[in-house]
Parts: structure tokens; C-alpha cells; sequence
């Protein structure tokens, strides 16, 4: 991907945000990932370059987690936990690695792995698919930061894993679980 052109990937990034929501067409499905695994040690399984999309009708344990902490965080501050972060972020230049139009790509504080990057956007959307098919300067910027961004990663690594959290299927929400009431305020997308 960090060799394609940034039209290229945003080709891509749209097609993957056309067949996300297609699946989440499907009421039994309750969260689409998208990710990619590259080297062998990041269990890559195929040698072409490939990414993979898996339609579960779970949603995978860590987004659990976030959404029940951006929940949480929105019900004690009526605000977004990851806007908040790209504020306080903003303000620490060391923190932020690159600004692209209203996409950063930020060094998170207490990273699980070194050189764990986010790419967030300065304007709040839980949707990726939303953004993906709607807005093309959008996805523009965010194809440009992604590949810039693996870049860097390649020179550091020959192996990393790259995962989108989108929102659940929330064109079937749940009736029960809570998190899924102010999805659309407390919870943003990021690379
Ligand atoms: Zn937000």
C-alpha cells in the first residue's frame, strides 16, 4: 500500500467502505473489521499484498472495551474521549507525527506496541463507511497520511499490523446494550 499512489489508496479505502456497509446490510452481522498483517511474524498469510475483511456477528473483545470507555467518558463529560485526546494531543507537538488536512497521525500516550500510531480526525465521525463514500477530499488525506505513515513504520520494522475501528452495524443496533445509544457522539473512527 505505502507504494500505490495516494488516488490509488483512496480507491481502495473506498472500496473497502462500499463493502463494509454491504455487509453490514446483513442484520445478523454486528461488526465488520478491516485490517492487514504484513511480514511473517504479523502472521501475514498470503505473499501478494492483501488486506483482509471479516464480517463477525460479535463485536471483537478491544472495541468492546472502547466503546464502553468512550461511553463512560461521554456520560461523566458530554464529549468525545478521542476528540479530547486530539486536543490535548494538538497542543504536545511531539505527540503528533503528521497533519494532513483534518487527519493527524498521533503517537498515543502508553502505547501496547512501540511505534503504535493513530490517524485520527480533527472532525468527529464514528463511521468510516460514512466518510469513506461521502466525503472525497476527506478520503484524499487520510490515503496520503496512511501511506506516509507506513512508510515510516516500514523504515523502523519489517512487520506491523494495521486495523480500522469503525462503529458497530449500527444499521441494526442493539436494543439492549447501552453503548449503542450515543454511538454516533462518544466514539470515533481511527486508523
Ligand atoms: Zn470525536
Amino acid at each position: 500500500m505505502w507504494n500505490a499512489s495516494d488516488d490509488e489508496i483512496g480507491q481502495f479505502l473506498r472500496l473497502a467502505a462500499e463493502r463494509i456497509l454491504d455487509l453490514k446490510r446483513d442484520p445478523r452481522i454486528k461488526y465488520v473489521s478491516l485490517f492487514k498483517d504484513y511480514g511473517t511474524n504479523s502472521g501475514q498469510e498470503f505473499s501478494h499484498p492483501t488486506s483482509q475483511i471479516t464480517a463477525t456477528m460479535f463485536v471483537p473483545r478491544r472495541v468492546l472495551y472502547e466503546l464502553r470507555a468512550g461511553r463512560e467518558y461521554f456520560v461523566s463529560k458530554e464529549r468525545c474521549v478521542f476528540c479530547d485526546i486530539l486536543i490535548r494531543r494538538s497542543g504536545r507537538p511531539s505527540r503528533v507525527i503528521e497533519a494532513r488536512g483534518d487527519y493527524v497521525a498521533i503517537g498515543p500516550y502508553a502505547p501496547r506496541v512501540p511505534y503504535e500510531t493513530w490517524i485520527l480526525s480533527r472532525n468527529h465521525e464514528a463511521s468510516f463507511e460514512r466518510t469513506g463514500l461521502s466525503k472525497p477530499g476527506l478520503r484524499t488525506n487520510l490515503a496520503a497520511l496512511l501511506r506516509r505513515t507506513l512508510q515510516r513504520i516500514r523504515v523502523l520494522t519489517e512487520g506491523f499490523h494495521l486495523v480500522l475501528h469503525t462503529s458497530p452495524n449500527s444499521l441494526h443496533p442493539s436494543r439492549t446494550l447501552g453503548y449503542w445509544k450515543t454511538i454516533d457522539d462518544d466514539y470515533q473512527l481511527a486508523y
